[in-house]
């Protein structure tokens, strides 16, 4: 009998939206198509969920909220841990369906797929030693504070890591008593109806984990939905700023993991085969889809000429192919739309003056391959801080080197524009790396790494790159309230409209 993720791998079948532990038809006939990235031919459907069906998988997490938010700590954790048993039991099967779906390459999703329980163990375990505080206060009392679950929370994710950037919201929503209703990402749906069905396998209750698949309106429906409590978003800016306002407005709480122009600062110290290495992984990882993807890079003048040289030369040598072939380097970008976008940046980078030095050639891939999304890691040097390749993201493999002379001229160029996520710097000078790193804006600062991305590492960008932290301590506290519990321990009692004297 097929497992249940070689279920989804069978192309063309469309299982439903899945709330109360099972798939459910969807209220009407609309479907998502997903496609092959790699092919450019379509995979399979999912539902095109309406707020009819929104309001279902939410009343499913509300009706699992209760038994959920007050099971001992213990025993939630008991059931994360399971979870992470049964998804490292998939890990190679999941990693399929990822490198299908995505077009990252099947070594890719095998690394990253391997690391996914590490969300669940890790939540699991802190949240055995949240404690409250206790405090005497004036007047003979003393305060008491607990935390509380939110309620059911909205999970918003994007394509391009569907399984991780899920995980590192679930793991921590759970952990802190919470039940889910997720909106993948429409371009990316399928696993993360795996993972729902990995949790029922995993012997979590049914209702705590729900996914609505569909676009935008079904996430709008999720976020407008009366019983959400929380809004969980990774995504592009402008839905950021969409989804924040409708937060505010019903004054629910809300984190915004959203776009970045990470800057990659090369100093004239650095040890240039390992920045080499740092900047070709920075860049080109998930074919440059990654919310920190290295796509600023500075590079000290001393340097300059002999950098550009090299990053050129190893960029050219990347590998593209067919992602389920474990020599394949770098797949396709998720899209056509996508693709255009990436064409489309490489055509401005021409016309304002940069120079191409690497992605001259077509990915030339025939066979099956020749309708992908392919374009070749792309490297533009020379490029100024006026040019639309230094100042948007582009979300793909295309690249911008740029000269600086003296440290304050770094800063001002890594800080050009309103975004503040990943920076990273590479100094054999530690003085200097941590000079750099208090001066640039970002959120997220690796000094001679770039995208080490762990639980216990706090993740989360400031001004355009959002609000909010995934990972370690702070993200289990953002998906729970503190209440207050004031005793009053003196004898007696004060009564002010008789003349008491006790105020506050
Ligand atoms: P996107 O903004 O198009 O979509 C993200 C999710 O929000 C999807 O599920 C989408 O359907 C949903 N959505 C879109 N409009 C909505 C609306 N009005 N109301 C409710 N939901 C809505 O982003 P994407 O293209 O899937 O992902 C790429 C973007 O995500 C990039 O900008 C990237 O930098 C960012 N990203 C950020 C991080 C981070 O940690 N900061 C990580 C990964 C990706």
């Amino acid at each position: 009998m097929p497992t249940i993720i070689e279920e989804l791998l069978i192309p063309e079948t469309n299982k439903g939206i899945f709330y109360g532990g099972a798939f459910h038809p969807a209220s009407r006939s609309d479907e998502i198509i997903v496609m092959n990235p790699a092919t450019g031919k379509r995979f399979t459907t999912v539902p095109d969920a309406t707020t009819e069906d929104v309001v279902k998988a939410v009343a499913a997490a509300s009706a699992a909220f209760p038994a959920w938010s007050s099971l001992d700590a213990f025993d939630r954790s008991k059931h994360l841990l399971k979870f992470a048993e049964v998804i490292r039991e998939n890990i190679s099967s999941l990693a399929i369906l990822e490198a299908t779906v995505t077009g990252r390459s099947l070594r890719e999703m095998n690394a990253q797929m391997g690391r996914i329980p590490e969300w669940l163990e890790y939540f699991a375990g802190i949240a055995l030693g949240l404690e409250g505080e206790s405090n005497q206060l004036k007047g003979g009392y003393v305060t008491l504070t607990h935390y509380e679950p939110l309620g059911p929370v909205a999970l918003l994710t994007p394509w391009n890591h569907p399984v991780l950037i899920l995980m590192k919201k679930l793991a921590a929503a759970l952990a802190a008593g919470n039940t889910c209703v997720i909106k993948p990402s429409e371009l990316a749906p399928v696993s993360p109806l795996a993972i729902a069905v990995l949790a029922k396998v995993a012997g979590l209750p049914d209702g705590v984990i729900n996914v609505v698949t569909g676009g935008p309106s079904t996430g709008a429906a999720l976020c407008a939905a009366d019983d959400i409590h929380y809004i969980d978003l990774t995504g592009g800016t402008e839905t950021g700023r969409k989804v924040a306002s409708q937060a505010g407005q019903r004054l629910i709480r809300s984190t915004m993991e959203l776009g970045g122009k990470t800057p990659v600062i090369v100093c004239d110290d650095a040890e240039i085969d390992a920045a080499v290495a740092g900047v070709l992984f920075a860049a080109f990882v998930a074919s440059g889809q990654t919310c920190v993807a290295g796509s600023r890079i500075l590079v000290q003048s001393q340097i300059y000429d002999a950098f550009v040289e090299k990053l050129a030369k190893r960029a050219d040598l990347i590998k593209l192919g067919d992602p389920m072939d474990p020599s394949t380097q770098m797949g396709p970008v998720i899209s056509q739309s996508a693709l255009e976008r990436c064409k489309h940046f490489v055509e401005m980078a021409l016309s304002e003056g940069g120079r191409q030095v690497a992605g001259t050639k077509s990915p030339d891939l025939g066979g099956p391959f020749a309708k992908g999304y392919y374009i070749r890691p792309t490297i533009f040097a020379d490029v100024q801080p006026h040019h639309s390749l230094f100042k948007d993201e582009v979300f793909g493999p295309v690249i911008s080197i740029t000269p600086f002379d003296t440290e304050e001229e770094a800063i001002e160029l890594a800080n050009v524009g309103d975004f503040g996520l990943g920076v990273s710097i590479w100094s054999r000078d530690i003085a200097r790396g941590h000079r750099l790193s208090r001066k640039i804006r970002g959120g997220i600062i690796w000094l001679n790494d770039h995208h080490r991305n762990d639980p216990r590492s706090v993740w989360g960008g400031v001004r355009d790159s959002g609000f909010g932290k995934e990972n370690g301590w702070d993200a289990l506290r953002g998906y729970l309230t503190k209440k207050s519990i004031v005793v009053r321990t003196e004898p007696g009692f004060d009564d002010w409209f008789a003349g008491g004297s006790r105020y506050g």
